[in-house]
C-alpha cells in the first residue's frame, strides 16, 4: 500500500507530541482513522477549546479560564510574602494537592539550557522580578521548586544571585530522591515533605 499523504500529514503532527515516537504516531494515527467521526470531533473540539477558552495569568503566567488573573492569584487570603517558582504550569496543580504551600506562584515556562539556546531573557525572570518589586507586602521568600537536573540547578543558582541583591531568601526543595528527578514523578506525600524540609540557597 502506498503510504496515504494526509495520513502521513497527522502521524506528522501526533509524533511532535513528548514521548511519541514515530511508531507510537503511526499507531494512534490509525486508531483515529479507524474510529471516525464519534472520536474525531470530540478530539477536535476539545483542542479547540483549549485553545480558544484558556488563556495566561498576566501575574503569574499559569494557565486560567478566567479572563484575567488566575484563582490563585486573585485569592487574596493566600500569603504574598512567599513565591513558588515552577518550571511549568503543571507543576502547580501537582503542589496544590501537597497542600503544603500557601503563597504564590510563578511560572517561569522552561529553565535556562545554554545547550537548547534557552537563556535567562527568554524565560518569565524579569517578570517575577518586577512582580516581587511591585508587591504590596514585602516578599521575603521565594521557594524555587525546580527539578533537580543540570538546567534545574543551574537556573536556581541564576536566581538565587539575582534574589539575594534583593535581600530575598531563596529555598529549593528536599527532595531526598537522586539528582535527575522531576517534580511530576513524585508522590503528593513526598512532595509535601519536601516543601515542609526545603534547603536554604
Ligand atoms: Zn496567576
Amino acid at each position: 500500500m502506498k503510504e496515504l499523504k494526509s495520513l502521513r500529514k497527522l502521524v506528522t503532527e501526533l509524533s511532535k507530541l513528548p514521548g511519541i515516537g514515530e511508531k507510537s504516531a503511526q499507531r494512534l494515527a490509525y486508531f483515529i482513522l479507524k474510529r471516525g467521526t464519534s472520536y474525531t470531533q470530540p478530539l477536535l473540539q476539545a483542542i479547540q477549546s483549549v485553545e480558544n477558552e484558556i488563556n495566561e495569568c498576566p501575574k503569574c503566567f499559569s494557565y486560567t479560564e478566567l479572563a484575567a488573573e488566575c484563582e490563585i492569584c486573585s485569592d487574596i487570603k493566600r500569603d504574598g510574602s512567599i513565591y513558588c517558582v515552577v518550571e511549568e504550569p503543571f507543576d502547580i496543580m501537582k503542589i496544590e494537592s501537597a497542600q503544603a504551600f500557601q503563597g504564590y506562584y510563578h511560572v517561569l515556562h522552561g529553565t535556562i539550557s545554554p545547550l537548547e539556546g534557552i537563556q535567562p531573557e527568554h524565560l518569565k525572570i524579569q517578570e517575577l522580578i518586577q512582580r516581587i518589586e511591585a508587591s504590596v507586602t514585602p516578599v521575603k521568600e521565594v521557594i524555587l521548586a525546580l527539578d533537580s537536573d543540570i538546567e534545574g540547578d543551574t537556573t536556581a543558582l541564576y536566581l538565587t544571585k539575582l534574589l539575594s541583591q534583593k535581600k530575598i531568601r531563596t529555598t529549593r526543595l528536599a527532595y531526598g530522591v537522586p539528582f535527575g528527578s522531576d517534580i511530576d514523578y513524585i508522590d503528593k506525600r513526598t512532595l509535601g515533605k519536601a516543601i515542609e524540609n526545603r534547603m536554604e540557597l
